[in-house]
């Protein structure tokens, strides 16, 4: 499946070891079916020197420099201090900052995860680029988060997995809607019902490869060359024509980052 119009894949961790191999033609296999930007995420310290080469070397790629909440550990508050510094000590810049944000399905402890949230808002705004937000079941807490460090610059609830209420609540707080496989899950009917109504400026796609298997792929690794598989299924979704549906999410993407 391929896309004439261009599609920015705003979530892939294209860094992981699965693709590392033959990287060049995975890019390639994304590229080839329309996918012509790719933004990775930081998941912390460890890979923020690879997607900074990445990107030198890649001109579909771009990165966000972060601190993942699965990753967090005794030396996070020490890198989430150093962001600041690290950003200006890199030549090719990071577009936006995170994945940063709340998950109450791993065993970091909540309110150290708020904090580390809370200084990755601060940051951003500093350095006035957008954030990329990470939330499984602690949407109340983000949403109060959010409400006392507002973000300036935008940003993107990256994977929503959540109901239309909970979408126009983050829409409310400046956030875009970042789209992925739960679509394609005849299964998700809130995630799907939410997506149906909301307005096409609030939406992003993103596949969050090698995680979140499309329908019909489980068990293999997800790949940036499925986005136009997510792209097809919101279009069936929402009734509007493939191509007018891309043109408008790179709009809305090319305009956040
Ligand atoms: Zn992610």
């Amino acid at each position: 499946m391929t896309s004439e119009a261009p599609l920015f894949d705003t979530h892939c961790h294209f860094d992981f070891n699965v693709f590392a191999e033959d990287f060049d033609a995975q890019l390639r296999q994304a590229t080839e079916v329309g996918v012509k930007r790719i933004l990775i995420p930081a998941i912390g310290e460890e890979n923020w020197q690879r997607l900074e080469l990445l990107s030198a070397h890649h001109n579909e790629i771009d990165w966000a420099l972060g601190c993942h909440p699965y990753f967090l550990n005794q030396n996070s508050t020490q890198q989430v201090d150093n962001l600041i510094a690290y950003y200006h000590q890199t030549s090719v810049k990071p577009i936006a900052i995170g994945e940063c944000g709340l998950d109450a399905l791993v065993s970091v402890e909540l309110g150290f995860q708020q904090q580390i949230l809370q200084q990755h808002i601060q940051v951003a705004n500093e350095l006035g680029l957008p954030v990329l937000l990470h939330c499984r079941k602690a949407y109340n807490d983000l949403l109060r988060i959010l409400k006392q460090f507002p973000i300036h610059n935008g940003g993107v609830l990256h994977g929503f997995s959540g109901s239309y209420q909970q979408a126009m609540q983050l829409l409310e707080k400046g956030l875009l809607i970042g789209v992925g496989g739960v679509i394609t899950y005849p299964r998700a009917n809130k995630t799907r019902n939410a997506i149906r109504q909301l307005p096409l400026d609030g939406i992003l796609l993103e596949t969050d490869a090698p995680d979140m298997p499309l329908n019909h792929f489980q068990g293999q690794s997800n790949h940036p060359k499925r986005l136009p598989v997510i792209l097809s299924t919101l279009s069936e979704l929402k009734q509007i024509e493939k191509q007018t549906i891309a043109q408008k999410i790179w709009q809305n993407s090319i305009s956040l980052f």
